[in-house]
This record gives C-alpha cells, structure tokens and sequence, in this order.
C-alpha cells in the first residue's frame, strides 16, 4: 500500500475494542489511516480470567492487529505513545513523532491502587496477556508448593488465595478459582487435599457487582458461596504484602493475592493538558472531542461523558459504539458538516459467576441469572470473539473444559529451583481419598491436628 500524502491523516492510538472499530468503520473511507499500538495484538480482555485459570490459551483471546486491519488505507505500526502535543498536532512515540489531522485516543484503561502503588508487586491485576500468564503461574506455583510444604501452617498459606474487589473481574476470578481447586484439580495432587482450598472476595462496598441491580448481586453471592468462596463485603483492605492483607484488625494469611479493585485511565491522557475526571479519564464533549479541540477524538476507557445524568459505563459494547461514532464524525469534519453528539445505546451486560451461573440485564430491563444468563453470556462471547479461528478453539475448550472439568492450560515456564519449599518425604494420600470434591470428608493435610480454616 503506498501512502498518500494528500490525504486527510487519520491516527489511532490504541487497538483495543473502540480503536479497531474506529479504523474498520474508515477502511473505504479517502482517509491515511495509521493505528498503533504497543502490542501486535487485540486482547479480547472479557475471557482473560480463563487464561489466569488455565482454560484458555493466549493465543485464543487475541488476534494479530495487522491481520484484523489489513486493507487498503490502513497502516499498523508497533509503537508506544508517550505523551500527545496538542500544538503541533504530532503522537510523540518511543522512535519519533507521528503527525495527524484527525486523531483518535483510544489507549484503556489500567489498574488503581488507591494510592497504594507498593501493593501492585504482592496483588497482581488483570488487564493484559502478560498479566493473566503471571497469575497463572502464581496460582499453579501455589499449588505445587503446597504439594511440596510439610508445615501445616505454611501449606494453609499457600491454598489461600484472596481476590481484592467484587467487580466483573474479580467475581469471574474467584469462580473459577473455587472451581478449579474444588473440581478440576484435585485428582492431579497426591500430598495434599486441594479441594480444601480456600478463595477469599473482599470488597469494601456492601454489595458484590455493586452495577447490578441489588437482586442480582445478592443471587450472584449466593451462587459465589454455592461454589465455596468466601465473600466478605464491608471489607475494606488496609495492607497487602507477600504474606497477605490486612482488613483493618483481622489478618489474612495468604500467599495469593490478586486485584481486581480499581481503575484507572491511561496515563497518556494526562500528557494533554485537558480537564479530567477522578480515575483520570479525559472530561470529553457529547461529541466525543477534547475541550478546544474538534481535531482530537477520546473514545472507551479513556473516555469521561455523562449522558441522562449518568456516566457511560467502561464496557467493551460502549467502545464499539464511541469508535464507530468517530469514524463518521472524522468523515463529517473532513465534508465540513458539524460533528454529532454521540448516544449510547445500553443494550446490556452480563458478569459470569461460574460455570452455570451469570447474572445479566438486557436493555436496562430485562434482569437474568443463572443457567439462562451464563448462556447468553457464552452466545455473546463467542460472537464478539475476533477471528474464525479464535471462536471455533473457545467453542471447542469450553466443550471439552464443560464435560471434563479438566484445566489443561497449566504452563508454568522458567525455572523454579530454590523458590519452592523444600522437598521432603512425606506421605501422599492414598488414591481414594485424593479426589476431594467427591470425598468431602477428606482434610487440608495429613495431619488430623489440623484445623480447616484460619480467621
Ligand atoms: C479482565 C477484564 C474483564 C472485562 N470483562 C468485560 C466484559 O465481560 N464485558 C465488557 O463489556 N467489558 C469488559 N471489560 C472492559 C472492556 O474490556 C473495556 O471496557 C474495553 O476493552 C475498553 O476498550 P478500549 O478500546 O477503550 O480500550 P482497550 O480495549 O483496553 O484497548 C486499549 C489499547 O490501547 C493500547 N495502548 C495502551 N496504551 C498505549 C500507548 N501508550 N501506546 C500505544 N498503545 C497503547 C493497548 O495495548 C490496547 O490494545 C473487561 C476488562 C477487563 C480488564
């Protein structure tokens, strides 16, 4: 493809779910579009908790950028922008600066730590390929070192695992994460009984999925707790650290903690210079324009708007909606016809609790839960997938993770020598007793001594 200088340049940054909806809706546009991205490849981020607990690959929730893209007017660079000049209307990148007419930021969000950064290195959270291998790992190293712990208190540590904030992601973690240990896992370990488990929610509002209409977050606690979590609301977390969290005066020993609290924008949108809101989110027009500057659109996570008094939510339906908005009005500013406000259509949103189990409204008022909501949830995943490939390999692990419960995905790369406990001998349990969700009656460890639960 050869680029043509006269045309009117079009950049996005970002090739998430609103910036890739954005360059396909300007692909037979007279526009030079050029996308980048710091990665190669669109992150499907809704079913990245299942690469964290081993049900899917990587490579089945991304898709590469330049394959998705290909076509006559668009140009993928691999490149991570540092900050925007609004005056001389160029992305400052990490090899050069890249000049536009219209641009588009499109960059996400990331996680929040309420202030508390030093907590990201002991909670990992969940935004990216990198972040759900890490979890993953974290988890599946847990577990064999509770294989290998013979100090009962120590192997309690490491079968604890505690989930910091009741939103989407964290409800979805703690599911699957009770679920694996309580089903999948079990019969793969010999010394000890990983059905005892235990996965800990914490949130500090009243309420899990506080988004939700209340009926639905008191049915998605009670499925949570079906499944053996352990949901505490009201619990605001005063400490993390490599042993556990604090909630206030009660101590939480845990050699697992993961996050999935708080939000926060892009840092780029602090490099404009622009009114933003709490989380950092760039205050833009209903037209979907940075203050002052019809030039520059801000669109999905980044983006702050209130519409009917209430914000647009930061869900992958109203990045769609927002890129699609500004590729017309990008063709309406270069026709001379003034921009349209932009107008979110709230078609619905599902959390998934389990396997079976979801909550969901469709069009802000039809209300769904379990079997019927975990279904539709699948439909929709499945449709909203990128790439033929990527649907036929979910479609086809879902199956096979639904029937056998199994969890195949168990990578665990690098090597390990002297961060795992110490080998001993030790007994192992006999075969019959080592299948914990069908004997129930089976403990921790192999000590009798041993009490099941620490508070
Ligand atoms: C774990 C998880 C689960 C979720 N589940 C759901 C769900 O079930 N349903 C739902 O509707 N929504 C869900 N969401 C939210 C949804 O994924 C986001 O609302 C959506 O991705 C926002 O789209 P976006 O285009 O604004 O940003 P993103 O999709 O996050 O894309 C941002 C892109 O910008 C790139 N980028 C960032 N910074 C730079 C830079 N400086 N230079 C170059 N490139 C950069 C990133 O690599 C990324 O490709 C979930 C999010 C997470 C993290």
């Amino acid at each position: 493809m050869e680029n043509n200088p006269q045309r009117h340049r079009v950049v996005i940054v970002g090739a998430g779910f609103g910036g890739l909806q954005a360059a396909s809706k300007l692909r037979k546009s007279p526009v030079e579009v050029t996308v980048l991205d710091r990665y190669n490849h669109h992150l499907f981020q809704p079913l990245l908790y299942q690469v964290a607990t081993a049900v899917l690959s990587p490579g089945d929730i991304s898709a590469p950028i330049r394959q998705v893209l290909r076509g006559r007017n668009t140009t993928v660079l691999l490149a991570e922008a540092s900050s925007i000049d609004l005056q001389r209307k160029v992305v400052v990148c990490d090899g050069g600066d890249i000049p536009y007419d219209s641009l588009v930021l499109a960059t996400g969000a990331t996680h929040s730590y309420f202030g508390h950064p030093e907590w990201a290195r002991f909670a990992p959270g969940l935004k990216t390929i990198d972040d759900a291998r890490a979890i993953r790992e974290r988890v599946l190293l847990a577990l064999e070192a509770a294989e290998r712990d013979p100090d009962p208190e120590r192997r309690r540590e490491w079968l604890t695992f505690v989930i910091i904030g009741a939103g989407p992601t964290g409800v979805e973690l703690a599911g699957a994460l009770a679920y694996m240990t309580r089903h999948s896992l079990p019969r793969d370990f010999r010394r000890v009984d990983i059905s005892q488990a235990r996965v800990i929610l914490l949130e500090g509002l009243p309420r899990v999925l506080n988004a939700y209409p209340e009926v639905l977050s008191k049915r998605a606690r009670v499925d949570l707790e079906k499944l053996g979590v352990d949901v505490r609301t009201g619990a605001m977390v005063t400490g993390v650290d490599e042993l556990g969290v604090s909630v206030g005066d009660t101590r939480i020993p845990a050699r697992t903690v993961l996050w999935g609290a708080g939000v926060a924008a892009s840092p780029l949108a602090r490099t404009l210079g622009v009114p933003l809101d709490k989380a950092g989110r760039v205050k833009v027009e209903p037209t979907l324009t940075v203050p002052g500057h019809e030039d520059v659109f801000v669109i999905g996570d980044l983006a702050s708007l209130i519409q009917d008094g209430k914000p647009v939510p930061g869900i992958a339906p109203a990045a769609m909606q927002m890129g699609r908005h500004v590729a017309k009005n990008i063709r309406r500013r270069i026709a001379g016809q003034p921009l349209e406000p932009f107008r979110y259509h709230d078609k619905g949103s599902f959390a998934v609790i389990g396997r079976g189990s979801a909550i969901g409204v469709l069009y802000d008022k039809i209300r769904l839960s379990g079997k019927p909501a975990w279904l539709m949830w699948l439909g929709i995943h499945i449709t909203f997938l990128i790439g033929f490939r990527n649907k036929l390999t979910v479609m086809f692990d879902w199956a096979y993770t639904y029937l056998t419960k199994r969890r195949d995905v168990r990578l665990i790369t690098g090597l390990h020598a002297g961060k795992l406990p110490p080998l001993q001998p030790g007994p192992a349990l006999p075969v019959s007793e080592a299948h914990g969700d069908e004997h129930p009656g089976v403990g921790m460890a192999r000590s009798e001594s041993e009490p099941t639960h620490v508070h």
